[in-house]
């Protein structure tokens, strides 16, 4: 059930409007990672996620904070796009919310296009969605910390700051949601990844660059257990998929892996919500359903 407070989250207060600021403001309304996109994919997820009643009041709760996001940004906006509606100039700065939406906020981005789900993130995988909200506040904040950088107005700063400075705390939430799972960092769904193979690294991309680039070494080669394969191309072994295919470790491949799953993680159990048992329970079966091979 959802209930509507006459109350904006955060103050907004601006001092000249700004009508191109505004339109670029649009992308924290209806754009790819603006708030009604973060607001709709925490909340789908959290509709999803009957097995894990912790987590899914986290997704909840953020899926709902982000849709009053929405509604302070879309204030912020409606106040910079003011003068679209009277002056033919400031019109000019956004034709299709003057033109077809009367100067008022809809949900489109900075550049006019339509909103859409295909936005959304959305797997199931408790974890996985929970990678791809970390990510997606991570991509929110980079977003604020532009728009600041492109205006002057105290105000409008005020309270973009406030709502980047939010993304910094789901972005908190979410990690520690994600650790508490207490899951392996590389385990992901029910199968193994292949032995041998999932450590190579593969030097796909070599010799000189004309802006000086080279083929350099980091530790995104030898970390985790990985290490550098050379391509045949470059007399190399390439990666070891011969060696693998059918042969090594058969009775490893679509094997589970032992690892925690994405659920309730038996400290949740402190939540002491109901369905915390009836969720480790789900677990099991999942775990076990398809591979008893
Ligand atoms: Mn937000
Ligand atoms: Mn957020």
């Amino acid at each position: 059930m959802y209930h509507h407070v006459k109350k904006l989250m955060y103050t907004v207060n601006i001092g000249e409007p700004d009508v191109r600021f505004g339109n670029m403001l649009l992308e924290q309304f209806g754009g790819a990672n603006g708030e009604l996109a973060a607001a709709m994919q925490y909340t789908i997820q959290g509709w999803n996620c009957v097995d894990d009643l912790g987590r899914r009041d986290l997704l909840m709760d953020i899926g709902t904070e982000e849709l009053s996001h929405l509604e302070v940004v879309g204030a912020l906006i409606r106040m910079h796009l003011k003068p679209l509606k009277t002056n033919r100039q400031a019109a000019e700065a956004d034709p299709l919310v003057t033109i077809a939406g009367g100067g008022g906020v809809a949900l489109f981005d900075s550049m006019g296009n339509a909103w859409t789900a295909n936005y959304l993130k959305v797997t199931g995988e408790l974890d996985v969605d929970l990678r791809s909200n970390i990510a997606a506040e991570a991509r929110a904040k980079i977003v604020y910390e532009r728009l600041i950088d492109h205006t002057d107005d105290p105000g409008t700063i005020d309270t973009l700051q406030f709502l980047m400075t939010r993304e910094i705390t789901h972005m908190k939430a979410f990690t520690a949601a994600l650790d508490s799972l207490e899951k392996a960092p590389f385990s992901i769904g029910r199968l193994k990844p292949t032995p041998g193979i999932v450590d190579e690294y593969f030097n796909g991309s070599t010799g000189d660059g004309d802006e000086g680039d080279t083929d350099m070494r980091g530790p995104w080669e030898s970390s985790f257990d990985l290490h550098l394969v050379e391509s045949p191309m470059n007399g190399g072994k390439g990666l070891s998929v011969g060696e693998v295919n059918g042969k090594i470790a058969g009775e490893d491949r679509g094997r589970q892996d032992e690892s925690q799953k994405a659920t309730t993680s038996v400290a949740d159990e402190t939540l002491g919500k109901k369905g915390a048992g009836s969720s480790r329970a789900g677990n099991g079966r999942v775990a076990t359903a398809k591979r008893g091979r």
